[in-house]
């Protein structure tokens, strides 16, 4: 591992001082805050993440959940997991946030992994994480070994000639089903992203994964008011029963009235190279009778532009399963 210098600010402020001397927001940075440390210790280990500065902000008040003037949820950035997904508000009103959190990972790294850490969860394309492979996203211009190599896990939406790596988390497509709102104090003020525009595409440059800027610290994300009568559901699809990443999955949120769906939110894990909001799926569920029927034709709708690689088709079918059979769930819950 690579010597680092670590500092423990007393406020936002200073952190992002010290924070905006880094010369990029994305893979390589100089500078790095850290909380909970579950990816980014990883990845230093393997010296993929060789920051020179390490800025710890465990001791900025960022860690509480509160109601929001609207009636939404203020959830701070160094919020852990395992406390977002039993919070009562979270449980009785954005259940898909719990159920897809608790889906994720262990209770050990859930009792220390947060929710800023999670939103920039990084992928685990397995060539990414080794030193010794070329890989884009780590090393750009080196090339994507994933694409004529193992690929099983991998995206298939949003994929580039440069890289086809999958976002990992669970939690961040539950954000984007319930549309949150992530806050980031940087060098130039706060400014407030919604989390659909906060991801970007691998395109050409996968090294770059957000919007985030130099210095740029997230200080919370929020919630909207919840939507009364709507079911919420987060279902995904893995290769053992826990402590595993998804190979599909899906959160939905549906509203149904006189059988009919009046509203719908449907965002997908697991085989996109970011959480994969599907506004083709929400359209073609909209005044649509509640039924099986219905839910396949959304399914067919979100994976309309899957493009698979050598080892990963089986995920276009098995992500439409996942989004009908949760599709569902919700609508019969
Ligand atoms: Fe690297 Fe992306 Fe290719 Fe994986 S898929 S090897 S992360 S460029």
């Amino acid at each position: 591992m690579h010597t680092f210098e670590f500092i423990r600010p007393r406020d936002s402020a200073a952190a992002v001082g010290l924070a905006a001397q880094a010369k990029t927001a994305q893979q390589g940075a100089d500078v790095r805050f850290v909380a909970g440390g579950t990816t980014l210790l990883d990845l230093m280990k393997l010296n993929v993440e060789t920051p020179a500065r390490l800025v710890d902000i465990n001791r900025l008040p960022l860690s509480t959940v509160e109601a929001a003037p609207d009636g939404g949820l203020k959830i701070g950035a160094t919020v852990r997991n395992s406390d977002l997904a039993h919070h009562s508000r979270v449980e009785k009103d954005y259940a898909v946030l719990s159920q897809a959190i608790l889906a994720g990972a262990s209770p050990q790294l859930r009792n220390m992994a947060t929710t800023a850490g999670n939103l920039l969860q990084r992928t685990r394309c397995a060539y990414f994480r080794d030193t010794a492979m070329p890989c884009n996203k780590r090393a750009p211009g080196t090339g994507c070994p994933a694409i004529t190599g193992s690929n099983r896990t991998l995206a298939i939406l949003g994929t580039s000639e440069s890289c086809i790596a999958t976002n990992p988390s669970d939690m961040n497509v539950a954000m984007v089903a319930l549309e949150a709102t992530v806050h980031v104090q940087g060098a130039k003020g706060p400014r407030a992203i919604p989390v659909g525009e906060f991801y970007v595409l691998p395109g050409s440059t996968p090294q770059r994964e957000t919007v985030l800027e130099p210095g740029d610290l997230i200080t919370h994300v929020t919630l909207p008011p919840p939507v009364a009568g709507s079911k919420q559901v987060y279902l995904k699809l893995r290769d053992r029963a826990s402590y595993e990443f998804a190979l599909a999955s899906a959160a939905v949120i549906l509203t149904v009235s006189g059988g009919k769906v009046t509203r719908a939110r449907v965002a997908l894990g697991g085989v996109g190279t970011r959480p994969w909001r599907s506004p083709e799926a929400e359209s073609a569920l909209v005044g649509q009778t509640a039924d099986a029927a219905s839910f396949r034709k959304a399914a067919e709708a979100a994976l309309r532009g899957a493009r698979p690689q050598s080892e990963n088709a089986y995920k276009i079918e098995l992500s439409k399963r996942c989004l009908a059979h949760a599709l569902q769930t919700a609508s019969t819950s």
